[in-house]
């Protein structure tokens, strides 16, 4: 079960309610009925690399419950294969997310089984693999073990530090490519993003950071490459981020430049930012 691209991280439902106000302590306030989305960022990225075709596995927990069961249908379904999601003890992952007429979000995480994947889940996983892709909503003592693990055994390591977190000098000195939004970028060089060739000082080769509407810049040893998003009307920009990320691994992976594929991904998280969701956006290469 060799599969060229690896991702490992999150996978959430997302409970999605909207209400007119969100309630303080002690209050209850009635909302609309309750959506569920498949999501987490391990899972997104998983779901948009599969989509444009890459050759996918992720590697998570859920749990033995139903919205377990609706996170693996998502997943198959766009084409992931999910034999190294374990199933956990602990409840799958779930994010709360409360929506207000602002368009504001709000949103409380449960980790639940994605708090239980250990480094003894990322040992021996690596032959044959390319690329491997890790975010941080699971513990960090299992991705730096994975971070290294993947480094020693010749795969490419995409890193999409996401959420924001401390990583060791070491960790980020394994990085082939570090993928942060422009405010994970400031916070790494400690509040300002003046340089993004600043990030490659921290130890990557390379790094990508996503800009929103206005694309991404990639730095390499041979400097800063802005590269534009295509002009698109947004509707909702949740897992935007996670489609860059899946689509930058599935170029990568499939021999592109670094700059080659993230012309590629803005192109795709320009779609998915077109359509409601997070996975249910994700577009196809056909499309793209
Ligand atoms: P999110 O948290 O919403 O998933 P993020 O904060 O991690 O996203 P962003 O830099 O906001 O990352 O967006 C990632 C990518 O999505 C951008 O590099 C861009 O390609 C695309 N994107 C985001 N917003 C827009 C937009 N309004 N129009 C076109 N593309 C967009």
């Amino acid at each position: 079960m060799t599969h060229e691209l690896l991702v490992i991280g999150s996978a959430n439902a997302d409970l999605v309610v909207s209400a007119d106000r969100r309630p303080g302590g002690g209050e209850t306030v009635l909302g609309g009925d309750t959506e569920i989305l498949p999501g987490g960022k391990g899972a997104n990225t998983a779901v948009a690399a599969a989509r444009l075709g890459a050759d996918v596995a992720l590697v998570g927990a859920v749990g033995d419950d139903p919205y377990g069961s609706v996170l693996l249908d998502s997943l198959r379904g766009s084409g992931v294969d999910t034999g190294l999601v374990r199933t956990s003890s602990r409840p799958t992952g779930i994010a709360y997310i409360t929506v207000t007429p602002d368009g504001e979000n709000s949103i409380l995480v449960s980790p639940g089984a994605n708090g239980s994947i250990e480094p003894a889940d990322v040992e021996g996983i690596f032959d044959g693999v390319k690329t491997v892709v890790l975010s941080l909503e699971i513990p960090l003592p299992t991705v730096e073990r994975a971070v290294a693990a993947a480094a020693d055994a010749g795969v490419k390591v995409l890193f999409n530090l996401s959420p924001a977190a401390k990583i060791s000098d070491a960790t980020l000195a394994a990085l082939d490519v570090l993928l942060v939004n422009e405010h994970e970028a400031a916070w790494l060089l400690g509040g300002e993003l003046d340089d993004p060739r600043q990030l490659l000082e921290l130890g990557p080769k390379a790094a990508v950071v996503t800009l929103g509407a206005r694309g991404a810049v990639v730095v390499t040893e041979d400097g800063a490459v802005e590269v534009a998003s295509p002009k698109v009307e947004a509707v909702d920009t949740t897992g935007a981020g996670d489609a860059f990320a899946g689509a930058l691994a599935a170029a990568v992976t499939a021999g592109k430049s670094l700059v080659e594929a993230a012309e590629h991904a803005v192109k795709v998280a320009a779609i998915s930012v077109t359509r409601r969701g997070a996975q249910p956006s994700y577009p196809t290469s056909d499309e793209v």
